[in-house]
């Protein structure tokens, strides 16, 4: 497998905790090198983007209202199977099914509050890096 990049946030959950560092450690260990990274406050129209696959999703008002709540750290995560390893590391979406280790086992409040998002196919990573950087941000 080559070398790939994925798009990853730390959530507003966990950058409240002041857990971003440590977040970072996880990605840093699992061998993904973190090419691109800034903090900012996600737009209710830039969560409604990001997210536009769960707009029929009963939970989708209550996704974006927490995306919004507080800061984010968006991210390009670089390094062999990137999208997997990365997937890998986050653990399962409900923080009760992930397994020991994972970011989301560790750190993650709910379902809901999961403290980081990972892109799930190189596709997805492609558009959603786009969504928040620009080329000459990224610095493999
Ligand atoms: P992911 O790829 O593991 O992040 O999971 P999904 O693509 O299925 O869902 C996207 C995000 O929506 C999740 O990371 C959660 O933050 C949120 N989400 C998913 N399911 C639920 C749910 O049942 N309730 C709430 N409140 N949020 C959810």
């Amino acid at each position: 497998m080559a070398v790939q990049r994925t798009f990853s946030i730390i959530k507003p959950d966990a950058t409240n905790r002041n857990l971003t560092g440590a977040v970072n450690a996880k990605l840093e260990a699992a061998g993904l090198r973190i090419v691109a990274q800034k903090r900012i406050q996600m737009t209710q129209a830039q969560a409604e983007t990001f997210y536009a696959v769960h707009s029929e999703r009963p939970f989708f008002g209550e996704l974006v209202e927490f995306m919004t709540s507080a800061p984010v750290v968006v991210q390009v995560l670089e390094g062999e199977n990137a999208v997997l390893k990365n997937r890998e590391v986050m653990g399962a979406t409900n923080p009760s099914e992930a397994a020991e280790g994972t970011i989301r086992k560790e750190f993650a409040l709910s379902i809901g509050e999961n403290s980081v998002h990972g892109s799930d196919s190189e596709e997805n990573a492609t558009i959603e890096i786009a969504q928040f950087f620009s080329g000459n941000e990224i610095v493999g």
